[in-house]
């Protein structure tokens, strides 16, 4: 598990019936052995997780939801979904606290409820944090990575269940990617902050944040990154076959 590098495509809201073929190309590569190091996740919307646990089915990808709903029984949630609706649709991964949902209402306190619900129903978690511009420009950044995650995980035993995703704010679909040094100590300081918290010592901690076939030759390079959460780049087959290409070789 440790040698492994997570691809993560985050599809947000985009993508219908037939652009899910457009992954043929991307299950044939995760059947090639040279990339067998690469754990490759897709986490279209909702709508679409059946046809892509079916088209995947004979292959390691893995499916993955985009949210929760932190109850785990049916109830009257207009437009809400459930780890249970997920779990039952073949997924094993959910991406929970990503800033588009943090900006949308998401609290560390539901946060909170729905990593506990998503663990409880054995799904794994894909834990997202990261400090937005304002808060970078007055040199918060680490605090916010640390009540992100203390409030995140408030009493959640240690687990090996949960990819942690680094995405600065300011950096998801803007373009911009922090410098390698920016990201080396970044990264450190969520590793501090989980061996003191958690008493945990190898974290699995994949960046996010305008990965593309360009700047990752440039990410690729920090060993302590164990994948990537990619969003516009992974909704074509061939820049995100480029972004596993250049990671693995
Ligand atoms: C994301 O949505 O998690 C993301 C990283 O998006 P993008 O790659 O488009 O910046």
């Amino acid at each position: 598990m440790t040698n492994n590098m997570f691809f993560i495509a985050n599809w947000k809201m985009f993508g219908d019936f037939k652009s899910v073929n457009s992954i043929k190309k991307v299950i044939k590569l995760s059947k090639d052995k040279k990339y067998k190091k690469a754990k490759i996740i897709y986490c279209p919307p909702y709508t679409l997780l059946d046809k892509f646990f079916k088209i995947t089915k004979n292959s390691k990808i893995e499916i993955g939801a985009q949210n929760c709903h932190h109850y785990q029984n049916p109830g009257p949630f207009t437009g809400s979904v459930n780890v249970d609706l997920i779990k039952s649709i073949g997924a094993k991964y959910v991406i929970i606290g990503h800033s588009e949902n943090r900006s949308s209402g998401d609290t560390n306190h539901n946060i909170n409820l729905k990593i506990k619900s998503a663990l409880k129903k054995k799904l794994k978690v894909i834990f997202c944090i990261g400090e937005t511009l304002k808060e970078k420009r007055k040199n918060k950044t680490n605090s916010v990575l640390n009540s992100q995650i203390i409030r995140g995980l408030k009493n959640i035993k240690k687990n090996n269940n949960i990819i942690f995703a680094y995405e600065p704010v300011w950096s998801i679909g803007t373009g911009l990617v922090p410098k390698n040094k920016d990201l080396k100590i970044q990264i450190n300081v969520i590793k501090k902050i989980l061996s003191k918290f958690w008493r945990l010592n190898n974290p699995k901690i994949i960046y996010g944040g305008s990965v593309n076939p360009k700047n990752i030759n440039d990410l690729r390079k920090i060993s302590s990154i164990k994948g990537f959460l990619v969003g516009g780049a992974s909704q074509k087959a061939k820049n995100f076959i480029d972004i596993i290409k250049k990671t693995i070789n």
